[in-house]
């Protein structure tokens, strides 16, 4: 049942590979491992459940990943949460002076999962994670951009790199530059976002004899043949012309493969494939995702490229990619003990923590609330 979370652990470990290095795991007969766990790390253990039947959202899945990368980071760095606390209300002088200050509120006043300042860290991840949605804890939104948090985690991120474990190298062979005419030095400024996947429909030597012919008007970033050789005539951070639509070809990597009617992608291919394919998701905060953010070259003009070549497999492989072996066994291990038992998700929470203990009174921390209390502190 902790397959949907799982999924969003590899999305967040792409980004963020140095946090997200996946910790041991507990044995399966723990009596200790919490049976609500949705995604905490115990003892170095990163727990993913999700209630049976609980359709998880992007804006749920990434908020779960916050709490694990709260979890990890702040273990590594105990200064990590006030450092969250002093950006994130830094532009609202009536909020909680410190984190401190906040989780005594929530304990002793508000006792709503709205004022657990580990929701706001969540919450703030998600939304950074995704560069769009509301905030739905304590500050709802009145604080949050977007494109602010998202720097804030990066930046939280590249004070705790490591390099990132890797199974099997390749080198990639530089062969560039093409012929002027055949690339534009830059990207007018966008950010490498998509990747589009390409056959060519006849041998590597043919396809790299055409992109250095400067009367051809046509390159790509990466060359792939069929023994595994990766080549690389244009820079990423070029505009190589590969897709036939030039906003496209300015956000996005053309990568060639050798095959064709005649020649079936081999395994080899495949396999170099997925290992490019997760440098770049590294190297450029890509999410992989076949038609969104990896796309054959058919779903942008008509053309039968990229012919027989999978892109599920290759997306798929360059996920296990991002794994070491014993990463891969863990995360095996994972997903059976959380399908042994049952899970307890962010939503559940929520209904949980809808009731104040003292009052007995009910609250709807997906609205505004309506305490008069908070509405006091809600004043500019
Ligand atoms: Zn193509």
């Amino acid at each position: 049942m902790g397959d949907a979370l799982l999924d969003y652990y590899v999305k967040a470990k792409a980004r963020y590979p140095m946090v997200f290095v996946l910790p041991a795991v507990a044995d399966p007969d723990d009596p200790n491992l919490p049976y609500h766990t949705i995604s905490r790390v115990e003892n170095g253990v990163v727990h993913l459940a999700v209630r049976p039947g609980y359709l998880v959202e992007d804006r749920t899945g990434f908020h779960e990943m916050g709490h694990v990368f709260d979890f990890i980071v702040s273990g590594r760095d105990p200064t990590f949460r006030e450092r969250y606390w002093s950006w994130r209300f830094r532009d609202w002088p009536s909020a909680p002076s410190s984190w401190m200050v906040a989780q005594h509120e929530y304990d002793t006043i508000y006792r709503s999962w709205a004022y657990l300042p580990i929701e706001s860290l969540a919450e703030a991840f998600s939304i950074g994670f995704l560069g769009w949605g509301t905030d739905k804890s304590m500050d709802y939104g009145h604080t949050l951009d977007p494109a602010k948090a998202r720097a804030f985690f990066d930046g939280e991120a590249g004070i705790t790199a490591m390099p990132p474990p890797v199974s099997v190298d390749y080198p990639v062979d530089w062969l560039g530059p093409v012929p002027s005419p055949n690339f534009t030095v830059g990207r007018q400024g966008n950010p490498v976002s998509l990747i589009v996947d390409h056959w060519m429909a006849g041998t590597f030597d043919a396809a790299l004899a055409r992109f250095m012919n400067p009367t051809a008007i046509v390159s790509a970033h990466y060359l792939i043949g069929t023994t595994g050789h990766i080549a690389q005539v244009v820079r990423d951070e070029d505009t190589a012309y590969h897709s036939g639509d030039w906003d496209i070809n300015t956000m996005s990597i053309g990568i060639e493969h050798e095959a064709s009617p005649t020649v079936l992608p081999s395994d080899a291919l495949y396999a170099a494939s997925a290992w490019l394919h997760a440098q770049l998701a590294e190297r450029h905060g890509i999410t992989l995702e076949v038609g969104v953010t990896v796309i054959p070259h058919r779903q942008v003009v008509a053309t039968q490229c990229p012919g027989t070549l999978d892109l599920d497999r290759i997306v798929s492989e360059a996920e296990d990619d991002m794994f070491s072996q014993a990463d891969r066994e863990m995360l095996t291990r994972v997903k059976d003990i959380l399908e042994a038992r049952e899970g307890l998700v962010w939503a559940a929470r929520v209904q949980r923590g809808n009731l104040d203990v003292e009052s007995g009174k009910l609250y709807n921390p997906l609205l505004p609330p309506t305490d008069p209390r908070i509405d006091q502190r809600n004043k500019p």
